[in-house]
């Protein structure tokens, strides 16, 4: 397959920015990788299909996905327009903007057809008669100064993305949840120069404060006030003493919050994720189905801990799953017309 710089891939998705069709087998709300995944699914299974998307994936602050097959280091932002344009390739319009709100316009006097609407902030209405949302996550930051500033960039929450980019160095472990005695031991495993700061927030059990010493981590005790960053670097962390304890990064535990607002205009809630570490839309695994029939979620929004590959994978199950629910509807709808057509007959 071409890049999208030099085919048309690109060029035809902008020219069809604005364009929306009165109604579409599914609408996909949110085009990051998960969304864009599950298009490119129901665009190969020959659906018609519009994604909605406000263009603010959740690892834009980065400079790269890692550990992601094939696409090692890749721009969030590039990675995405490959997949907007394989998405495109396949008829899939795709429109910049933001859902507000969906309701169901099912009416079983006429048929068992689901059918739903979607509004969109600047006016715009859609039909649907399946709907996918894959709106992510919104990650809070404690509240330390310069934390967010550096988010992505030094200030880091998962090894697996980036632990291997600061493998060796001084690494802070920002007390903030109830994540942080994991992800101090997870974090050894790239340094052996990790501190813990307890930032008023974490108490090591006994067996805890064994652990920490085992494995010769630094524990600071004291609330963190400030990041201290030296040209565009992070250098040390700041304690509300005054103290600098130096570091060349951070990891932190945000809280994570389901971007759920479309969903739970269906009824669908956000619920407390069973880890405290944020909030979650439950659905069965196996695809996405939410508890409202014709409705789905994957990627983040419902699994907060998943990765890029991990929520594209989400994706191509819900593409699938809808894909075989829509088939089910239809085939009994055909069965239906053919035994009313036998009795005419
Ligand atoms: C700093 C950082 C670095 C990371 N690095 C890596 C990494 O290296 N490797 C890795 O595998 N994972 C990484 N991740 C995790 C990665 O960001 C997620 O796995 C991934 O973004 C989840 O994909 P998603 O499609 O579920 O959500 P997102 O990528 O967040 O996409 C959701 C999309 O929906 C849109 N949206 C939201 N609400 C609406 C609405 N109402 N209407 C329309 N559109 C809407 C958003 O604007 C966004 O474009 C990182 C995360 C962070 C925070």
């Amino acid at each position: 397959m071409q890049s999208p710089e030099n085919r048309g891939g690109i060029v035809s998705e902008q020219s069809k920015q604005s364009h929306i069709a009165e109604e579409y087998d599914v609408v996909v709300v949110g085009g990051g990788p998960a969304g864009l995944s599950a298009a490119v699914t129901l665009g190969r299974a020959l659906r018609s299909v519009l994604v909605i998307d406000a263009g603010e994936p959740r690892n834009a602050p980065a400079a790269g996905v890692h550990g992601f097959l094939s696409r090692d280091g890749i721009n969030p932002k590039e990675l995405l327009a490959l997949g907007r344009a394989e998405a495109s390739q396949y008829g899939v319009d795709i429109v910049k903007g933001v859902a507000v709100a969906a309701r169901s316009t099912a009416d079983p006097a006429v048929g068992p057809e689901l059918a739903f609407e979607v509004d969109l902030a600047d006016g715009r209405m859609v039909g649907a008669r399946r709907l996918l949302v894959t709106t992510g996550l919104v990650d809070k930051l404690p509240d330390v100064e310069g934390l967010r500033e550096r988010w992505g960039k030094d200030v880091l929450h998962c090894p697996y993305c980036h632990g291997w980019e600061v493998r060796n160095k001084a690494i802070g472990i920002l007390g903030s949840g109830p994540m942080a005695l994991h992800q101090t031991l997870l974090f050894r495993q790239w340094s052996t120069n990790i501190t813990l700061f307890l930032n008023d927030v974490v108490e090591p059990t006994e067996e805890q404060w064994e652990q920490l010493a085992a494995r010769s981590i630094t524990v600071v005790d004291g609330k963190v006030r400030s990041l201290e960053v030296s040209d565009d670097v992070l250098s040390g962390v700041v304690l509300a003493s005054g103290t600098v304890i130096p570091v060349e990064a951070v990891v932190t535990g945000p809280r994570m919050e389901a971007r759920s607002a479309v969903l739970e205009s269906l009824g669908v809630p956000s619920v407390e994720h069973p880890m405290g570490v944020g909030t979650h839309v439950e659905v069965n695994p196996q695809g996405g189905a939410t508890s409202v029939p014709g409705v789905y979620a994957a990627g983040n929004v419902t699994d907060l801990t998943g990765q890029v590959m991990a929520s594209a994978a989400a994706g191509v199950m819900s593409g699938a799953l809808i894909n075989a629910e829509l088939i089910t509807e239809e085939t009994g709808l055909a069965v239906e017309a053919a035994r009313l057509s036998a009795v005419s007959r």
